[in-house]
């Protein structure tokens, strides 16, 4: 039996706060389902770092469009709900995601609908290029090679940075590979798929399979799914894997508990190969089907067997702190399996993981508290083919699951009669920590290049960033009755940004019954007092080098 979600008082409850860095990673970010209610000028303005970044962390959702994003949302969190890291970023914006089709050039027609290859080179190089095509310029078509475009992976780790390329896909599937890899054909993965990339085998004098250029860039930590690509001989003889192990010194794990036990990158680069294909989604499928549909009014998506795999979260964990140095990083992590599970008309696969998407995001948020000289950015590839609709009827395929506001939602998939394909809708772009506000207004995906490389940092009209006000909110439950505030106290919640102390304290009338400190962004906690039946007042204060804020919230108590 499905309960739906009751949120408890949770700093999710204090309404209207946009909060710096770290704070990025709270709660009290979303705003409530009524929006956000206070003026939010100077809190974004307090946001706007044009430093450049240290670390650049870029989480890309493939296959995460807006309509696949409220699917997800409405399931998880509900209609109202929000994401905690996904929809707490402070800076958002629409990214276009366009590609070319292969021709005589230099012009070449435009693609409205691309594949992850191009969109991925799009971000990895700054340049637009054709289907299947893998951090390549277009040409004439798909078997011709184009020129090879150098990646942001790569002009980093010239730079001296580390890098770290997780993926819960084939690691050697066209979002992974665009980063470090230059293919004119995305499906030449392993060195016996080369039939159709003939000229760029090794020994033909190329760069070699997708799989072979990853590990020959030695890229710090490589994490994700595709052992069987690595299986496959070389055009040498010995496997990839003996290659990568014994030429490049790469320490294989194959597991999460393997995975958990590499603490440092002393012992040379990591490549986790946790699956011989792609990893397992953390819910099993839920299948659309031809109206009426799968599913129901009381269908909720089920965990998966995942075995020992590592999730999306744990492999981000993993990969920043094995790549935290005082140089800086480059991390592209992708959770590729909403994709797959949308090309497979699978909602509650999508659906798990955009959530482990969201996970993750909370991981590089966590880091970014303590390191703020790092940029975060949360994108997608291309929009895929999941649309919410009103009625079992509403599509070729449909689907049915209850979400978390305990009501029924309809999706449906209507581009194949079986399976799903690529739509050509612009995407969402969020980002945090210095540089994110360039990912505002309407910019296009190979603008995400000079991004995360770093823009030469502009300066703010003052010359610094602007000393702001503090801003505080605070909730309380009740009305509470006098023996239950004496005995369990009040609850209450307070946020806080541009404060560097935070108290809560209740009174009544001219008398403070209590006070407690809380943490510079404010928190929950609980006031008990002994007092008789009347109103009594909740004052969170916030003291900062802007000034002093008071946020007031009454509580009735009663006998
Ligand atoms: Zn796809």
């Amino acid at each position: 039996m499905f309960t739906p979600k009751r949120a408890s008082l949770t700093l999710a409850a204090v309404t209207g706060l946009l909060v710096v860095g770290g704070l990025a990673a709270d709660a009290a970010l979303s705003p409530t389902p009524e929006g956000f209610t206070t003026e939010r000028s100077a809190d974004l303005a307090a946001q706007i770092d044009p430093s450049k970044p240290r670390n650049v962390i870029l989480i890309i959702g493939d296959g995460m469009d807006d309509s696949m994003i409220t699917a997800a949302r409405n399931y998880e969190y509900g209609a109202g709900g929000r994401f905690p890291a996904l929809d707490a970023l402070p800076f958002t914006g629409a990214m276009t995601t366009y590609g070319l089709k292969a021709g005589a050039g230099p012009d070449y027609p435009k693609a409205y609908v691309s594949d992850s290859a191009p969109t991925a080179s799009g971000w990895s190089t700054g340049k637009k290029t054709i289907d299947g095509r893998v951090s390549q310029g277009p040409s004439a078509a798909g078997n011709i090679p184009g020129e090879n475009y150098e990646t942001v992976l790569e002009k980093y780790q010239a730079e001296g940075k580390l890098v770290g390329n997780v993926t819960t896909s084939e690691i050697t599937d066209a979002t992974p590979a665009a980063a470090a890899a230059h293919m004119s054909q995305r499906g030449c993965q392993g060195p016996t798929d080369m039939t159709a990339c003939a000229t760029e085998k090794k020994s033909a004098g190329g760069l070699g399979a997708i799989a072979e250029q990853l590990v020959d860039h030695k890229i710090d930590v490589l994490l994700g799914g595709g052992k069987n690509r690595y299986v496959q001989a070389t055009d040498a003889g010995p496997s990839v894997l003996d290659y990568a192990t014994t030429t490049k010194g790469y320490r294989l794990v194959e597991n999460k508990a393997a995975l958990d036990g590499v603490t440092s990158l002393a012992g040379g680069p990591v490549l986790g190969l946790f699956s011989g294909g792609n990893m397992t989604p953390r819910y099993n499928p839920l299948v659309a089907t031809p109206p009426p549909g799968a599913g129901g009014p009381t269908a909720r998506c089920t965990d998966a067997d995942r075995a020992n795999q590592p999730d999306l979260s744990a492999m981000t964990a993993k990969a920043i702190d094995l790549l935290d140095n005082p140089d800086g990083f480059f991390l592209q992590a992708e959770s590729a399996m909403i994709d797959k599970q949308e090309h497979a008309s699978d909602i509650c696969g999508a659906i798990g993981d955009l959530r482990e998407l969201d996970e993750a995001v909370q991981v590089a948020l966590d880091y970014q508290v303590a390191n703020p000289d790092t940029l975060v950015i949360v994108t997608g590839d291309h929009s895929h083919s999941t649309q919410i609709v009103g009625g079992v009827t509403d599509g070729k395929q449909t689907a049915t699951l209850l979400t978390a506001d305990g009501d029924p939602m309809t999706v449906a998939y209507s581009t194949s009669d079986v399976g799903s394909d690529h739509t050509g809708a612009q995407i969402r772009v969020a980002a945090s920590g210095p540089q994110a506000a360039n990912v505002t207004g309407v910019i296009d995906q190979t603008d995400l290049f000079r991004t995360l490389l770093g823009r030469t940092p502009s300066v703010l009209p003052g010359g610094q960033p602007a000393v702001v006000k503090p801003a505080v909110s605070v909730a309380a439950d009740g009305p509470i009755s006098r023996s239950e505030l004496q005995r369990r106290g009040v609850q209450v919640a307070v946020a806080a940004t541009g404060a560097t102390t935070v108290k809560v304290s209740l009174s009544k009338g001219d008398k403070t019954l209590t006070t407690r400190t809380l943490s510079a962004r404010g928190g929950t906690t609980t006031l008990q007092a002994k007092t008789g039946p009347g109103v009594v007042k909740v004052v969170a204060t916030a003291v900062g080098a802007g000034g002093t804020t008071k946020a007031t919230k009454s509580v009735r108590v009663t006998r």
